[in-house]
Order: structure tokens, then sequence, then C-alpha cells
């Protein structure tokens, strides 16, 4: 899921997965769709 956050003034997007910041949310989607870090929820 991407998470919305703001830092420096600036809206950011946030993939939860792996922690990465887009300035897009098209491309946070698009990198989360792709995004091949474990999901934390997985891991029990
Ligand atoms: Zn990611």
């Amino acid at each position: 899921m991407v998470v919305k956050t703001e830092r420096d003034d600036m809206t950011w997007y946030k993939c939860e997965k792996c922690g990465l910041l887009f300035d897009d949310q098209g491309d946070a989607s698009q990198h989360e769709g792709n995004c091949d870090a474990e999901d934390p929820s997985y891991i029990q």
C-alpha cells in the first residue's frame, strides 16, 4: 500500500513495503506493483 506523507513542505508517496519515497503517486503505485521487498505481514 502506498502511504501519503509530507516532508519539507512536499507531499511524498511511500512504498510501505520497502520505504522508498516517490514524488508521484503513479510512480509509487507502479513501483509497489513490482516491489520485491517482503511484506512484514507475511513474517510470523
Ligand atoms: Zn517498494
